[in-house]
């Protein structure tokens, strides 16, 4: 591409009017300040713009003395809050230099200039810094220049730039799909020559990074799709690079499971990446799996199981909350199909009463996505509509899906002369089984019977 065919940067950035007024302020008092980061960097790219961050040559304690309302969010690494009028809070970083690296985190001392501070960012499309007052963009390593030819590349050597930090690797991945960019020749062999080290993040940073890509991005699939070919899929997920193919070829369901997630939208991140699991049981058990329980949970055949398994197990190593791990690994069991349209009600009952009517609302979610998926590996729209229709009908109708909602209950069956013991719960499950197929059979007369026989059938077996 010719020099040429690259339009000027803008001549202005909308920036916010309490964002200036920082700047005014510090600038006031006699500290250079300039708007830096992901903000200036989207504004650029024609996006808007999220958090303004600053970067200023005033010391911390100067920012906290020169504002009345300041948070102390970061301040051993400089960065103070500043509570603006319009009661939002903005970052504002003393300019800084690295001192010392260790490919997970920097020991960073505070610098004089905004070129040294602009010198330790990663990528030249975030080093670039705006003054909102002086309308003046500096941009010493042409990062606009490079978000206008959509390439990615570090400021500086990049083998070295990923040794400081390996987490860079990642964020590098995110940005390249998110502004579809391409990652520059000496870059990208930098990168897939650093994904072997990504194990010596600590897991708590890559979970976050893999949820800025599932929250962050519109259309997540490019970023994935290079977490597959870059081989950093293969170090944070290697269950999910096994499904995905490995770096040389991805398998049709990979394919299928980007576009698919990439059909969910991006306010629903665990639902996106409930999509992106959703294959994990597809392989046959292997050694390293985890022990399957005895009790299948909301998962209806054993591949679901695994699936279920393998996700709580990649989930817990990504250090994710309990809720979120019980969630998503439960979907993974429950999904991805709904019921057939040919199913019997009785099937569309105990198909609710499996995966449990708290999940249908992300399991619809989940098969329109599929839906919407136009190679043929998930159902039609016809098909989810329909089913969508029968759910309704049987939620709607109030039949009972679960042992509590039994005309039935333990204590019935000791008032009815039963010693109580475990077999109350096979008694119950039974009594759930029979209700599930004829919901009218759900009163007290219909079902002590019943639990009379089978309590028999138990002391007998
Ligand atoms: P987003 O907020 O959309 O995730 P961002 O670019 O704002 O993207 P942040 O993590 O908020 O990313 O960081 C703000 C800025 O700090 C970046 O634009 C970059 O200049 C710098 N930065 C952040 N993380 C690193 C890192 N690991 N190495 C070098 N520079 C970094
Ligand atoms: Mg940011």
């Amino acid at each position: 591409m010719s020099a040429g065919a690259i339009p000027p940067p803008p001549d202005s950035i909308p920036v916010p009017e309490a964002v200036r007024w920082v700047v005014r302020t510090l600038e006031e008092a006699g500290y250079e300040t300039w708007t830096v980061g992901g903000a200036v960097r989207d504004a650029l790219a024609g996006r808007p713009s999220g958090d303004w961050d600053l970067a200023t040559r005033a010391p911390p304690e100067e920012v906290r003395r020169i504002f009345r309302r300041t948070v102390p969010v970061g301040i051993e690494h400089g960065t103070v809050g500043v509570l603006a009028r319009d009661g939002t809070m903005y970052e504002v970083t003393t300019f800084r230099r690295d001192v010392e690296t260790t490919g997970r985190h920097a020991v960073v001392a505070f610098a004089e200039t905004l070129l040294e501070d602009l010198e330790r960012r990663d990528f030249t499309v975030n080093a670039v810094a705006w003054h909102p007052l002086r309308k003046e963009l500096f941009d010493p390593h042409r990062g606009a220049e490079d978000l206008r030819r959509r390439v990615l590349r570090t400021v500086g050597d990049p083998s070295e730039r990923f040794a400081e930090d390996y987490l860079r690797v990642l964020r590098a991945l995110r940005f390249a799909g998110r502004y579809e960019l391409d990652i520059d020749p000496e870059t990208w062999s930098a990168l897939k020559a650093a994904t072997p080290h990504l194990g010596v993040l600590s897991p708590e940073r890559v979970r976050e990074e893999l949820w800025k890509v599932l929250e962050g991005d519109a259309s997540p699939a490019r970023a994935l799709e290079l977490y597959r070919v870059s081989g950093a899929l293969r170090e944070v997920a290697p269950e999910l690079s096994a499904v995905a193919g490995g770096e040389e070829v991805g398998t049709p369901a990979w394919r299928s499971t980007l576009s698919v997630v990439e059909r969910i939208s991006q306010r629903r991140p665990a639902l996106r990446l409930t999509a992106l699991l959703g294959d994990l049981g597809a392989p046959p058990i292997r050694e390293e799996d985890p022990p399957l329980p005895h009790d299948p949970g909301p998962a209806g055949s054993p591949r679901r199981l695994r699936g279920m398994m393998r996700s709580a197990a990649l989930l817990t190593r990504l250090r994710h909350s309990n809720a979120t791990i019980a969630r998503i690994s439960a979907l993974v069991g429950a999904g991805p199909d709904l019921p057939r349209l040919d199913a019997a009600d009785s099937d569309v009952r105990r198909w609710l009463a499996r995966v449990g009517p708290g999940r249908v609302p992300d399991l619809v979610r989940w098969a329109a996505a599929r839906s919407r998926v136009e190679d043929g590996s998930g159902p039609s729209p016809t098909e989810v509509a329909g089913a969508v229709r029968r759910l309704r009908g049987e939620l709607a109708s109030g039949v009972a899906l679960d042992v509590g909602s039994l005309a039935l209950s333990g204590r019935d069956l000791i008032r009815m002369g039963l010693k109580p013991g475990p077999h109350f719960g096979t008694i119950l499950d039974a009594l759930l089984e029979r209700v599930l197929e004829e919901p009218e059979a759900n009163v007290k007369d219909r079902l002590e019977p019943w639990a009379l026989e089978l309590a028999r059938e138990s002391e007998g077996g």
